[in-house]
């Protein structure tokens, strides 16, 4: 038997329900059997960072999983996930976007992804700013994709003690989501996502506006 925690799963899905907010089950480095302990529990939704891991997860476990890439993703990979992926939560570039929209249409599907943000005070941290978001929203090439949906952001905090920063950050990528809503979506209720908040800072994204928690650690225990 996998060692998962169901009293924090639980706990989780009351906050995250209550929140109207979606949870994400970061299973990356976790063995198969985690994941399917989960998944007998209802959870349906999961997350990892690495291809090759996703790819070996996806075929190996049952295929009603929604699998979200929340990771770096490389150009070259792309074409890997693109016949079954859920949503992609790292699009960090036009480069980056056209592929997935070139292998979504090789698949005859619509891929979602969301716009990643760098809102936290750390380099190492990756994402768009604000005007590098609409200088790709307003190109030609963006508006030519006809195999990507965009449906909203993603971001990562300071990994701080701070609270206070933190919860800053947090209001920082929801205000992005409301600006873009309304200079580039308004008429597509589809971009309404917020994905942001992890083990450690998910309370405070959630009182930010979260809509989807990516949460591995207290569910799966430490990497
Ligand atoms: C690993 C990871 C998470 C989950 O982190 P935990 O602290 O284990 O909850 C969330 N988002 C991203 C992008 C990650 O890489």
């Amino acid at each position: 038997m996998a060692q998962i925690n169901q009293t924090a799963y639980e706990e989780i899905l009351a906050t995250t329900k209550t929140a109207q907010a979606q949870l994400v089950a970061v299973s990356k480095t976790k063995p198969n059997e985690a994941i399917q302990a989960f998944y007998d529990l209802g959870q349906r939704v999961f997350g990892e960072n690495r291809v090759q891991e996703l790819v070996d997860k996806y075929e190996a476990l049952p295929k009603d999983i929604q699998w979200h890439l929340i990771g770096t993703l490389q150009r070259n990979k792309v074409k890997y996930i693109a016949p079954f992926v859920s949503l992609i939560h790292s699009v960090d570039s036009l480069k980056l976007l056209a592929e997935i929209n070139k292998r979504a249409a090789q698949n005859d599907r619509v891929i979602d992804c969301l716009l990643q943000f760098h809102i936290a005070e750390e380099a190492s941290k990756f994402g768009l700013d604000l005007e590098e978001a609409r200088t790709l929203l307003q190109s030609e090439e963006y508006n030519s994709f006809r195999h990507c949906r965009l449906v909203g952001v993603m971001g990562m905090a300071t990994f701080t003690e701070n609270e206070t920063q933190v919860r800053r950050e947090f209001e920082q990528l929801h205000r992005h989501l409301t600006t873009l809503k309304t200079e580039f979506f308004a008429d597509q209720p589809s971009f309404k996502e917020c994905s942001m908040g992890m083990s450690g800072d998910y309370r405070l994204a959630l009182e930010a506006g979260s809509t989807m928690v990516r949460i591995g650690s207290i569910l799966f225990g430490a990497r």
